[in-house]
């Protein structure tokens, strides 16, 4: 009975440890760190019945009052509830983080939609400002995109859009952002980039589809943030550099 109850209750601390670890290491929502806290505990009371059972012996039966049994009992009653609330906590934070997600993606290519692009516009000029870091913001613009859905036809248009975003993303690194401004134009976010790297970025995206998909080009207009400009400035610039893109023949960068 005694090397029973030991071994099972080793087992259970190891595993409750290594469960409550996990959460920590991989854990970034509260109800997580919270429900780690619920597995440690639930360590120490195994600890606690497996120490306490080495040391008073175990119950001669189960119908016998015995304190260190009685006692363990009692607090895994109380952290099997505390575990469920923390579960159900943990499932929600998931499933409204999931929504929220989704809420702020273009349905059609999964690029960050209006809202959610201009949602890190805001947290990166925030941040641009307060570290004085460069920032550079860009608009992306398809070609006669009109003409590919009239020739082409509309769900080829779809593809095209959908490609030309995974173009877009590969040529950027992990903490640059893309997002679909509207219709046919995509606003890119450099952090921590000058004109020269943006210029270098842009152009890779660009002929990255010219090769990919011969007959479709894109042009792009580039802004840097000077001291004192704020988003409406930005965006205006970028727009003006990039009509003079479209304006000069297409296919092309120009900064603003
Ligand atoms: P340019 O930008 O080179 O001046 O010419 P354009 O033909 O691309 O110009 P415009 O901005 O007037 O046209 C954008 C087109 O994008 C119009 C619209 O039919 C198309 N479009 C907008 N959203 C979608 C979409 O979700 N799917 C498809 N297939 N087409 C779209
Ligand atoms: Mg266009």
């Amino acid at each position: 009975m005694l090397a029973r109850i030991v071994v099972l209750a080793i087992y259970g601390f190891l595993i409750r440890l290594l469960i409550g670890l996990d959460l920590v290491r991989h854990g970034r929502r509260s109800s997580q760190r919270a429900l780690a806290g619920v597995m440690f505990l639930f360590a120490v009371v195994a600890l606690w019945q497996a120490l306490g059972t080495l040391a008073t012996g175990a119950p001669a039966d189960y119908m016998r009052p015995d304190f260190i049994q009685s006692s363990v009992l009692f607090l895994y009653m109380i952290f099997v509830i505390a575990a469920g609330l923390f579960l159900f906590l943990l499932l929600n934070d998931e499933l409204v983080g999931k929504l929220e997600d989704e809420a702020e993606r273009d349905f059609l290519t999964g690029a960050l939609n209006r809202r959610g692009i201009e949602r890190a516009l805001r947290a990166e000029m925030e941040r641009s400002g307060r570290h004085g870091e460069p920032f550079v913001l860009g608009l992306i613009d398809i070609d006669h995109f009109k003409r590919i859905n009239d020739t082409d036809g509309h769900s080829e248009g779809d593809r095209i859009m959908c490609e030309i975003v995974s173009l877009a993303v590969s040529s950027l690194r992990p903490y640059d952002y893309v997002g679909r401004f509207g219709g046919d134009e995509f606003l890119i976010l450099l952090p921590g980039t000058n004109a020269h790297e943006a210029f270098t970025v842009a152009e890779r995206i660009r002929h990255s589809v010219t090769v990919r998909l011969p007959t479709v080009s894109v042009s792009v207009g580039l802004t840097a943030r000077l001291r004192g400009d704020e988003i409406p400035t930005l965006i205006r610039r970028a727009d003006e550099a990039l009509y003079r893109a479209k304006q000069e023949g297409r296919n092309s960068t120009r900064l603003g």
